[in-house]
């Protein structure tokens, strides 16, 4: 519960806005390429930024091409990013609700990137994926203990 509260808390801070709205797409397209979970852990800056995955297998160089061809091909579908505000209840099977601190206010923020992903978050995002610029993966490493595959992105 408590690495949980810390990483909803890691949003209150000023968190560099093309690199946080590419957290989600490229959490989006991690789903829909390799049928896994949300980043399990997540250090986003300026320059670059690191996202975790927990996933069955190492991926390959040409899933890794993939990847940052799925993720680019989104960005420049120029999609709008909407906010939206739902109460706790409507957010139930819809949305992982076990990532909201107990003291969570009874309404919640969903983020939409156009019609391809949702999420609840409270960070700062673009207006639109035209603001990201071009995604690019500068390495990755896989954990064969923890079935983990860290990659490291820059965004030019
Ligand atoms: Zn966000």
């Amino acid at each position: 519960m408590e690495e949980q509260q810390i990483q909803l808390n890691e949003h209150n801070k000023e968190e560099f806005p093309p690199m946080h709205t590419c957290e989600h797409i490229v959490n989006q397209t991690m789903i829909r390429l390799f049928g896994c979970g949300r980043s399990v852990s997540a250090h986003i800056e300026r320059k670059k930024s690191k996202l975790d995955y927990r996933l069955e297998q190492r991926p390959t160089e040409d899933d890794v091409k993939r990847l940052e061809e799925a993720v680019n091909e989104v960005i420049q579908s120029h999609l709008p990013v909407t906010t939206e505000f739902i109460s706790q209840q409507e957010a139930e099977g819809r949305f992982d609700l076990n990532r909201l601190p107990d003291d969570a206010s009874s309404t919640v923020r969903v983020v939409k990137v156009g019609d391809y992903d949702e999420c609840l978050c409270i960070g700062k995002h673009v207006a639109n994926t035209s603001e990201i610029g071009v995604f690019k993966i500068i390495s990755h490493d896989w954990n064969e203990e923890d079935k983990r595959w860290r990659i490291r992105f820059k965004l030019t």
